[in-house]
């Protein structure tokens, strides 16, 4: 019988973070889960909370911490993702990014691991190249309000690879574009969240700038099967993992109108500082290397997302 391998996922509690956990112990893995609960929650994980082969510890990953035994993997998913989040927890999120992956390959080095750091299109910026390329390097502002998550991003690659340069590891990296979801909080200030918080409860929708900004969003489950197969894979990456259909945010507007049925109006607001122009996944490698690639329509997902928040809020 193959020996049952083990999970360090931190960030465990958070949205992404909890639906890995809930991944692997599916497919029998031992699970622990490490997470703050600054943005992250217990409800998110409750469900696993009695299993046996699941453990939650509460930790702050930007101080150094022991973990006894074995662990195969660890993927680092510890931060603040959302704009808000992270413009109010700006040292926060540089530390967790710094020193929070530090301490991560700290941890899979001395348990020999494989090691995932979990990075995003942030990383791009504002960015100039469309569709994103992995080879493209970024335009982001490192002084303006969003540098406090790029930046420590950035840097989390750097240093993900330097451990890979150095101490030999088996490393993996994966650029994470818009993800929407059950679990995510109806509060954490993003746009589908937003939406459907506002659509749920007759409030007009907001629309940050001209609306004429794009995104291209990814169904979580769709993610997670990206990630898992990257992990289990020999890529080392940085591999972008996200959906390439891509809407103006004016599009998307409508595209949640039509779900829930009905119409409600739209409030023009400020578009925030730095707010990326354009945002598309090229997914030619993940396609190629991982044979991934979306499945999930973003009106499904929207649909799924809608039924989850009408449910839980
Ligand atoms: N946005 C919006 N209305 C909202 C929230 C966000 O128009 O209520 C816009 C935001 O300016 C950005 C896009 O939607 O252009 C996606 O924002 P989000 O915060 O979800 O994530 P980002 O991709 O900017 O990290």
């Amino acid at each position: 019988m193959a020996t049952q391998k083990t999970v360090l996922v931190t960030g465990g509690a958070g949205f992404i973070g909890s639906h890995l956990c809930d991944w692997f112990m599916t497919r029998g893995y031992k699970v622990i889960a490490l997470d703050n609960l600054i943005t992250g929650s217990k409800s998110n994980i409750a469900h696993l909370m009695k299993n046996k082969n699941f453990e939650f510890i509460k930790h702050d990953l930007s101080k150094p911490i022991r973990i006894p035994g074995k662990i195969d993997y660890v993927l680092n998913f510890a931060s603040p993702a959302s704009p808000i989040d992270y413009l109010n927890l700006s040292i926060q999120t540089m530390k967790v990014g710094a020193l929070g992956t530090h301490n991560a390959l700290g941890i899979a080095k001395a348990k020999k691991a494989v090691f995932l750091q979990a990075s995003t299109s942030e990383v791009y910026g504002d960015p100039l190249v469309h569709p994103q390329t992995e080879d493209y390097w970024g335009n982001v502002n490192p002084i303006g309000p969003r540098g406090v998550y790029d930046e420590a991003k950035r840097f989390a690659e750097a240093l993900t690879l330097a451990y890979k340069k150095v101490h030999k590891m088996d490393v993996k990296i994966v650029r994470i574009f818009n993800t929407y979801g059950p679990r995510m909080r109806l509060k954490d200030g993003r746009v589908v969240p937003n939406f459907i918080d506002q659509i749920l409860h007759d409030k007009p929708l907001t629309i940050y700038g001209n609306g004429k900004q794009t995104r291209s969003f990814c169904y979580v489950d769709d993610l997670v099967d990206g990630i898992t197969k990257l992990l289990l894979s020999k890529e080392t990456g940085p591999v972008n993992i996200g959906n390439p259909r891509e809407f103006t945010i004016r599009e998307f507007a409508d595209l949640v109108m039509k779900t829930h049925g009905g119409k409600v109006k739209l409030a023009y607001e400020p578009l925030p500082t730095d707010d990326p122009k354009q945002r598309k996944p090229n997914i030619a490698l993940a396609r190629k290397t991982l044979g991934w690639e979306p499945k999930i329509p973003l009106e499904q997902g929207i649909q799924l997302t809608m039924d989850w928040f009408a449910k839980n809020s």
